[in-house]
């Protein structure tokens, strides 16, 4: 399944919530939600009762649109995550969090997870010593995430160096800012993850 390239902002009236796929204009005056929660389409706003099935898929989406994960690897997250002790729920998010995407995003060096994933496809981090280009890599407690040498030199890289005071890391990530490093001290908790998301749903409708 291609990779969607149409307006992000659509994405998140569909879901009704901000999915924050477009970096600091989600925060700025500009967000279509904050603008218009209706969903596109000219009877979005008929707000039509959702039925059981409904709900579950469009949480499923919204997870997936959230994160910028296709279908398969979606689904494929779900299947590893169902092999493993505890809540199957709880274990896709915590799995999918450990992306290296979005580790990149959420120590504040990518303005959305869009561009984390953008950065780490031209090779400009390196993970645990060895520059890596494969944005769905999950890190494991002790790895560490380090922008390389011939980024930091650019414009783009200052930029988002800049703004890393104004962003705060989640707790299993110590953010070294002046270092331009990251390192993952504990696998992220399910209490670290602040999105509004009810994974019981998507393990409801995978399990139909
Ligand atoms: Fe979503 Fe960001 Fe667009 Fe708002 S500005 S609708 S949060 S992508």
């Amino acid at each position: 399944m291609a990779r969607y390239t149409g307006p992000a902002c659509k994405l998140c009236r569909r879901e009704g919530t901000k999915l924050f796929l477009k970096g600091e204009r989600c925060t700025s005056g500009k967000c279509a939600i904050d603008r218009r929660a209706s969903a596109p389409g000219q009877h979005g706003a008929a707000n039509k009762k959702q039925r059981e099935y409904g709900m579950q898929l469009r949480e499923k989406q919204k997870t997936k649109r959230y994160y910028g994960v296709l279908e398969k690897q979606f689904k494929n997250y779900f299947e590893e995550a169902d092999r493993k002790e505890g809540m199957t729920g709880e274990n896709l998010l915590k799995l999918i969090e450990r992306r290296l995407d979005n580790v990149v995003y959420r120590m504040g060096m990518a303005e959305s997870r869009k561009e984390a994933r953008q950065l780490v496809l031209h090779e400009h981090f390196e993970l645990n010593g060895k520059k890596v280009n494969i944005p769905s890599i999950i890190v494991s407690a002790g790895d560490e995430i380090k922008v390389r040498e011939n980024f930091r030199s650019s414009a783009k890289c200052k930029a988002l160096a800049e703004g890393l005071d104004s962003k705060i890391a989640p707790k299993w990530l110590s953010v070294d800012k002046a270092g331009l490093t990251a390192k993952v001290v504990a696998l992220p908790a399910r209490d670290d993850i602040d999105f509004d998301f009810n994974e019981q749903l998507i393990v409801e409708l995978y399990s139909k």
